[in-house]
């Protein structure tokens, strides 16, 4: 199988935003021995900015942009450190890719791009794959890495995109503020109830909510490819995605 695995902040970084080093190492580990069993795996990964931050001592999100674009500088360098290390103990190679929306609307960078995926597919290694969050600017920004892991979805013809979150699926309503909202097992047809069910707001770390994981859900089923939301608390939870026993929302490819 070849799967792209979004993972968001939520899952990656404590409340401080400073990262969950256990979280990170039990995914790594599953992670690399998926790879091992022979599946090809391309990771979208949040959490530079909170990490970028978390590690110059700014606990408060600031407003400016430069301060924020200093911090995705910053934390992309730390993320790829971290992920460089965990992977190398298991033997696995990792890339780092990171994106803007020129690489989507200018046909050459998109070439040069799926080039260097499939290159990078064949040569064994793990694409990491992040926007580029300290050069976007309104004009050429994707917005959310759900959006973007849909993207590279695409692009690498993938099998299955699993986005791992802070909860295990899509409920009828927000959880966090709904005790009796329930859990829809596998969705057939993205339709407007459906795109109705996700509110606007997500948790106060992760940007998207459920709004961009619909959207992500639409853009890659149309593509004819299955999309899971599932809880990333349990990186294990991966293999059971895989042996179709997960909990989790199923989206069913068209
Ligand atoms: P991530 O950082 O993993 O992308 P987000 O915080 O952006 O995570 O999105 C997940 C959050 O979306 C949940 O924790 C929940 O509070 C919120 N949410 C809003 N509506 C729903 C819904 N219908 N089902 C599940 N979660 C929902």
């Amino acid at each position: 199988m070849r799967l792209v695995i979004k993972v968001g902040t939520s899952t990656l970084a404590h409340k401080t935003g400073l990262l969950n080093i256990k979280r990170v190492e039990r995914m790594c580990k599953v992670i690399s021995d998926l790879k091992n069993a022979g599946n090809e795996i391309v990771l979208v990964s949040s959490g530079a900015i909170g990490m970028g931050l978390g590690k110059v001592g700014i606990t408060k999100r600031p407003d400016d942009i430069s301060t924020l674009q200093a911090g995705a500088a910053i934390g992309q360098c730390e993320l790829m450190y971290v992920y460089d290390k965990l992977f190398s103990e298991y033997n696995h190679t990792v890339a780092q890719i990171l994106m803007t929306g020129a690489f989507v609307a200018i046909d050459d960078y998109g070439k040069n791009l799926n080039n260097t995926l499939f290159r990078l597919l064949e040569l064994g290694v793990i694409p990491i794959v992040n926007e580029n969050d300290t050069v976007t600017t309104d004009e050429i920004v994707i917005g959310d890495n759900d959006t973007l892991g849909a993207i590279i979805a695409e692009r690498v013809k993938a099998d299955m995109l699993i986005i791992l979150s802070d909860i295990d699926g899509l409920y009828t309503s927000n959880p966090s503020t709904d005790p009796d909202a329930v859990r829809l097992e596998i969705i057939e047809e993205i339709t407007e109830e459906i795109e109705a069910l996700a509110g606007t707001a997500g948790s106060h770390l992760g940007t998207g909510g459920m709004v961009t994981k619909i959207k992500a859900a639409r853009i890659a089923t149309e593509s004819g490819i299955e999309v899971i939301i599932a809880n990333g608390k349990d990186p294990e939870v991966l293999y059971d995605i895989l042996n179709g026993n997960a909990v989790c929302t199923r989206f069913t490819a068209k």
